[in-house]
């Protein structure tokens, strides 16, 4: 069987849980890790993986099939999606929810002008628990969706609180609302607000002689990120934060909850939930599994920017369409 030929950019949380999780799929096999800094600074986890820089993937095209992109979505991505669109097949994990339709109308300009497949904000939020909330909204018209998230870290809060300046390492946990939980679990379809549902906790190294007060200040008002919740900055060492924060852990779950019958009488109640050793590996892995279906979409033909709406499940995975009807169905 020939093998999808992999390549990951970016070697941070999700680029090395994206090398591991290769391993673990026989038809596809690593060409190659591409980072901007020196690569001779940087073994990869595994024997024999080679580590290029990133300028030498335009000279690798005919080598690699589909380009996994593991940078951070705040400031990596909108650069590299469009430019890695240009020459490769790509998927990634792109999570600035309000900030998708953007990237997403970036990377397809791109992706259609080279004829290549671009699946982008794949993971599991966006990702998994998008299909989870488009599944619900249809199979229950009447009714409402919820989606909590954690207790876990968000790399993707982590990664924005590291880009203000005087931040040498943060670490971001996203902690549901008890109270509001119990409510939604009650059946009640109750109205709750982003800040009454999660609260982000932040623990924070900062440079010797930086302006804390700053710092906090720019976190608690960043866009997107922190606004428009009720945050908590701890600043704390570095010794610390490697000793109490160093796992990775996360999960949540997507809820819709709706009604059906002449008087609306039958409650029904869609959970998907998600308990995650590990943020990165389940991210990586889904990267993966959708790096297969944009392989396989471009063999027939198809191109440009594309979500985990568009992806037919079939196309995910390596057995044939007979397999999955005689073993899943
Ligand atoms: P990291 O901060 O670990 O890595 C981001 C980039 O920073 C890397 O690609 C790497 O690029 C660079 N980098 C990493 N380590 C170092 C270092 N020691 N020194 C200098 N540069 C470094 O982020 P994560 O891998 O944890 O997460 C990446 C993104 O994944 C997040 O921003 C988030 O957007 C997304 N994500 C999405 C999820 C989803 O459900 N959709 C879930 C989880 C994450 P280079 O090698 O080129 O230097």
């Amino acid at each position: 069987m020939e093998k999808i030929k992999i390549g990951i950019v970016g070697y941070g949380n999700l680029g090395k849980s994206a090398e591991l999780g290769i391993i673990q799929n026989k038809d596809m096999e690593l060409v190659g890790i591409f980072t901007r800094r020196n690569p001779d600074s940087i073994k990869a986890l595994t024997e024999g993986v080679n580590v290029y820089s990133i300028d030498s993937a335009k000279n690798m095209t005919d080598k690699i099939d589909v380009m996994l992109l593991c940078g951070g979505s705040m400031s990596d991505l909108p650069v590299q999606g469009p430019e890695f669109a240009e020459m490769f097949n790509l998927v990634d994990g792109f999570d600035t929810h309000n900030k998708v339709q953007e990237y997403f109308e970036s990377v397809d300009v791109k992706a259609k002008q080279s004829k290549k497949v671009a699946i982008i904000a794949c993971g599991w939020d966006p990702g998994m628990f998008s299909l989870s909330r488009l599944f619900g909204e249809v199979i229950l018209p009447e009714g409402r969706t919820y989606t909590f998230w954690g207790k876990g870290v968000s790399q993707g809060h982590s990664d924005a609180i590291r880009r203000v300046k005087g931040v040498l390492d943060a670490r971001q946990y996203t902690i549901p609302v008890e109270s509001a939980i119990e409510l939604v679990r009650k059946g009640g379809n109750p109205e709750l607000t982003t800040r009454e549902k999660h609260i982000r906790e932040c623990f924070v190294v900062a440079e010797e002689g930086a302006d804390k007060e700053r710092i906090e200040r720019e976190i608690k008002t960043m866009p997107d990120y922190f606004a428009d919740y009720n945050t908590i900055v701890h600043f704390i060492t570095e010794e610390e934060l490697k000793e109490k924060h160093s796992g990775i852990p996360h999960g949540g779950f997507s809820i819709r909850t709706g009604k059906t019958g002449v008087n609306n009488e039958n409650n029904h109640t869609i959970e998907y939930s998600l308990k995650l050793g590990s943020n990165p590996d389940f991210t990586a892995n889904t990267l993966i599994a959708y790096a297969r279906a944009a392989y396989r979409l471009n063999k027939e033909g198809v191109c440009g920017a594309k979500t985990v709406f568009d992806i037919p499940p079939a196309y995910l995975s390596p057995k044939s369409a007979e397999e999955l009807r005689k073993g899943l169905l």
